[in-house]
């Protein structure tokens, strides 16, 4: 399999290449020089097929070139043996259509799991092949951060720098991160906004002179979902859940609590395989670019406003330049045209093809503070179900669908309860206690290191504690 970049001037490259490389050398995302497809047989003989089965089913045709079939199943063996429950993703039922798909039972309590600790393993065997050594640098405000430095803590030719604003992360997610002890783990808490360390992320990957002029060479790569190995592992669950419910016979629709459109890119691919899928609802918070960008074409990042659900906190939605690039036609030149404008002016129209190819399959919602709250009450007193703030910004926006009844329509739980339990309680008056196999978290050492939020101590650090490339 040959990927190539939305923008079009990039070289196309393997799968191993997207994945060391995580974005496109001409400022573009990769994406599969075209969808495998499966046909409607194809998907009724995965019916049955455990998660580890049917993971390896679902990517072989994207690995293709780089893994071989029993390379690839001894990987997701492994990463999906992390995971707390036997059937890694499993589905719960709330009412005769509403259903929830859980994604929260690996390390970290939240669905970054589910590729983050197959990215962790892919770098490792990639990197063991070419014997290089990659070093990734990466700011969070949250769960992106807890989940890669687990799936890369103790791993071979990895060294990872994770950068959080001090003081402005909740104590689980700190903890999350600070308390993997493991000598290629280094946590930096950096005076300042989570946007002053993401800065300096941008600013580290495109700085030539800091390798060589603090004398060694680096093989700097990021772990955000701009990376294509992320998305293509998140499109199993789609498939086991549609299978569950009854595909190929039967459609599904699914409610993804959206950021960065990772996610639900990940639900447009599994519908451009061949899975039957009734509609994609993209559920925002008031930072709500996406549903304005879906429902009236107008694609325009205001500022970002904080809200209960942080990990949809967000103005601009990387992934979605995916989805325009394959509804305009897979015209990269056009793409690097529409995304040149849209860095100038902070804004952008979608074309027409875009508008109506996107409204084909996704519709969109916008969900206040108080839907959440609505939804998280319902679910608690109906069913005695407590959802995660975003979990239920996405169970609201699948309650308000309007779904014919006769389809069922899943919600994606993105998160456990217990990593905002503030929130939570604040909803229900019900405080969620963190699962048994995290329960000594708050009993566990911390290790961080204090920087400055200075450029060149952070770039001095990183440059001091990592391992050249070969
Ligand atoms: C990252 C995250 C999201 C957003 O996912 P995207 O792929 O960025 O759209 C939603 N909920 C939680 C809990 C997350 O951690």
């Amino acid at each position: 399999m040959k990927y190539i970049s939305t923008r079009g001037s990039a070289p196309a490259l393997d799968f191993e290449g997207v994945t060391l490389a995580g974005l496109a050398s001409d400022g573009g995302l990769y994406v599969p020089e075209a969808w495998p497809q499966f046909s409607e047989h194809e998907i009724a003989a995965m019916s049955g097929l455990s998660y580890v089965e049917l993971a390896v089913r679902v990517m072989t045709p994207f690995v293709e070139g780089s893994l071989t079939v029993e390379e690839l199943r001894d990987l997701c063996t492994r990463a999906y043996g992390r995971f707390s429950h036997a059937a890694v993703t499993p589905l719960v039922q709330l009412d005769q259509q509403q259903w929830i798909l859980e994604l929260f039972h690996g390390p970290t309590l939240a669905f970054k799991d589910v590729a983050l600790q197959l990215l962790g393993r892919l770098f490792e065997h990639f990197l063991k092949q070419s014997d290089d050594h990659l070093t990734i640098v990466g700011a969070t405000s949250g769960d992106t951060g807890s989940a890669a430095i687990d799936a890369v803590a103790g791993r071979e030719r990895v060294d990872i720098f994770m950068l959080h604003p001090k003081g402005r992360v909740s104590d689980v997610q700190r903890r999350q991160m600070t308390t993997v002890r493991a000598p290629n783990v280094h946590n930096l808490a950096i005076e300042g906004s989570f946007d002053d360390a993401q800065a300096m992320v941008k600013r580290m990957f495109n700085d030539d002179a800091m390798a060589a002029s603090r004398g060694g060479e680096y093989r700097i790569s990021a772990v955000n979902s701009i990376n294509w190995a992320r998305l293509m592992a998140q499109v199993v669950y789609y498939f086991a859940a549609a299978l569950q419910m009854g595909a190929p016979r039967r459609k599904v629709a699914f409610s993804v609590p959206t950021g960065n459109f990772g996610d639900v890119f990940a639900g447009y691919v599994a519908a451009q395989m061949g899975l039957p899928i009734e509609k994609l609802i993209v559920a925002t918070n008031v930072n709500d670019i996406l549903h304005r960008a879906l429902a009236t074409g107008d694609y325009s990042a205001g500022t970002v406003t904080p809200t209960a659900a942080p990990s949809m906190d967000i103005q601009v939605s990387s992934n979605f330049e995916r989805l325009l690039f394959d509804l305009g036609g897979r015209d990269g030149a056009a793409m690097a045209e529409q995304m040149r404008g849209f860095e100038a002016s902070k804004a952008m129209q979608l074309t027409n093809a875009q508008r109506e190819g996107a409204a084909r399959l996704f519709a969109s919602a916008r969900v206040d503070q108080a839907g959440m709250a609505n939804a998280m009450t319902w679910a608690n007193e109906q069913c005695g179900y407590v959802l995660d703030p975003h979990t239920a910004i996405g169970f609201q926006a699948a309650r308000e669908a309007g779904i014919a009844a006769s389809t069922p329509v899943v919600t994606l739980a993105t998160a456990h309860p217990a990593k905002f339990p503030d929130a939570v309680e604040r909803a229900t008056g019900m405080r969620p206690s963190l699962p048994t196999r995290v329960g000594d978290l708050f009993e566990r050492t911390e290790a961080f290191e204090e920087l400055p939020g200075e450029y060149e101590a952070v770039a001095d650090y990183v440059s001091k504690h990592a391992t050249p490339s070969s």
